[in-house]
């Protein structure tokens, strides 16, 4: 099988220029590995989040939403193990200064020229490695001296954990069921890069599923299956999509099986991970049970008895699940009759920004305001674009770089009879439909 085409410079050009995606703080140099998102952007990512949220949340009985704060008790990072554990091993260079993480070498770059892996210059001085630490830390209360140290999350999960008696007494909830959340977190990554591949600030998308011991094998299956069936219905090509099994020795502590969705994003990045999928047995509601002294306990009314859950897991990152679908969507394509050739981002209607561009062929006959009056009607209902300006082809090519599905032409036999033509980013065919029935066609083509 062919590599996939490294993408990954052209689509960050691509995201500044056309306002999807620009580095954080740019006029002052930029923070390192935080990004913005723009206009485009925006609604991309929230789109993945909505279809997230609906497949986890709205569309079942079985688990509930939650929107827990980031700062947490600091005790809470006691009891998941991050304080004394959640670190990766880091090595300096006393020669350029830089800082690798250890287990990364051969994915990390000297600063010193040529390029090679950090070690193999001559001049190279690498330190013994050493455990850093990767959660941010603040002070939370006025008076310095006094005020308690608290951790910007790393990740969401504890908060489900911690309300876990809350959601549900609170919503009546017999096990199995889960608690559902999107929020940011937070990791000082040693070596952050690949644009928002792997960022310090990130959003993610968690779920916990609370079981009885011994059928968690079973649901860990089904959620795997589910997992990936998602990620195929957003539009992830499956040749790129595959499972990666953690072995033995890369088993997390609290691990009884884990598998990773991962996603080949072309180039040297190749297949990384996308969302882990984890049998977290009993180790976190243990826990927090042990470290907070509170009982964490299931009561079981139909057995008549108690016990603490097991956890399936599901966890992804919406940023890296974005990059993902950008990835998989970029294309370049010839043109007959061109010599410009275009660019498409073929994203799946459901999660394109904007979902219809709407034209006028020419600025007058009544023509842009036939088109303006057509926007108005359509703009509560989907994300649209309106222009006049530039010739129709130049038009449709920018529709094309930003993955727009849909482009409406009003032209000169639309204000004649109520018909615009409607043309398919892909196929590239037009339909002449009556202005009527718009929405109707719009909403068929952009469900699923
Ligand atoms: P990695 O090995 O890539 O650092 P991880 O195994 O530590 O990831 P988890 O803790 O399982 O990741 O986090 C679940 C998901 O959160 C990942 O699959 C990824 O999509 C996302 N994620 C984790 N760290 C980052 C980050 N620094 N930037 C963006 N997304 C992240």
């Amino acid at each position: 099988m062919a590599a996939q085409p490294d993408v990954m410079d052209k689509l960050v050009s691509l995201c500044k220029r056309r306002g999807f995606i620009f580095q954080s703080s740019e006029i002052y140099g930029g923070t390192g590995s935080v990004w913005d998102y723009g206009p485009l952007g925006v609604e991309l990512k929230r789109n993945i989040k909505d279809r997230w949220w609906n497949a986890m949340v709205r569309s079942r009985d079985d688990i509930e939403g939650l929107d827990a704060a980031i700062l947490m008790h600091p005790r809470t990072w006691e009891a998941s193990g991050h304080v004394a554990g959640f670190v990766d091993p880091l090595v300096d260079c006393k020669t350029c200064k830089g800082r690798f993480r250890a287990d990364k070498l051969e994915d990390a770059r000297c600063p010193q020229k040529p390029s090679k892996q950090p070690g193999q210059h001559d001049a190279c001085q690498l330190t013994e490695a050493r455990n850093f630490n990767l959660m941010f830390k603040t002070s939370m209360g006025a008076l310095e001296e006094s005020a308690s140290v608290v951790y910007l999350r790393p990740e969401t999960a504890q908060g489900i954990f911690v309300n876990f008696l809350n959601v549900q007494q609170s919503m009546r909830q017999k096990v199995p069921f889960g608690i559902a959340q999107i929020g940011k977190a937070f990791r000082n990554e040693i070596t952050p890069g690949n644009f928002i591949f792997r960022t310090r600030e990130f959003e993610q998308m968690e779920m916990q599923f609370f079981v009885a011991p011994g059928t968690d094998m079973e649901w860990f299956e089904q959620w795997k299956q589910l997992r990936m069936e998602w990620h195929l219905g957003l539009g992830l090509s499956p040749e790129r999509l595959k499972f990666h099994q953690h072995g033995e020795g890369e088993l997390a502590h609290y691990a009884r099986a884990a598998f990773d969705v991962t996603f080949d994003f072309g180039g040297t990045l190749g297949f990384q991970e996308i969302e882990g999928v984890h049998n977290r047995g009993d180790f976190d509601l243990t826990q927090h049970q042990m470290f907070s002294n509170k009982k964490l306990e299931y009561f079981d009314q139909l057995n008549n008895k108690r016990f603490v859950p097991y956890v399936i897991e599901t966890s992804v990152g919406a940023d890296r699940v974005t990059l993902a679908a950008l990835v998989n969507a970029y294309r370049e394509e010839a043109v007959e009759g061109e010599e410009e050739g275009r660019v498409v981002l073929g994203l799946h209607p459901a999660i394109a920004p904007i979902k219809a561009a709407i034209f006028p062929l020419t600025k007058k006959d009544g023509q842009p305001e036939m088109a303006k009056a057509i926007m108005n009607d359509l703009r509560m209902a989907f994300p649209l674009d309106y222009d006049e300006s530039g010739s129709i082809g130049k038009r449709y090519r920018r529709q094309d770089e930003v993955g727009t599905p849909f482009c409406i032409t009003v032209d000169g036999q639309s204000t004649a009879d109520q018909t615009v033509t409607v043309r398919d980013r892909d196929t590239l065919a037009q339909d002449r439909v009556d202005v009527s029935q718009l929405k109707a066609y719009l909403a068929g083509k952009l469900v699923g």
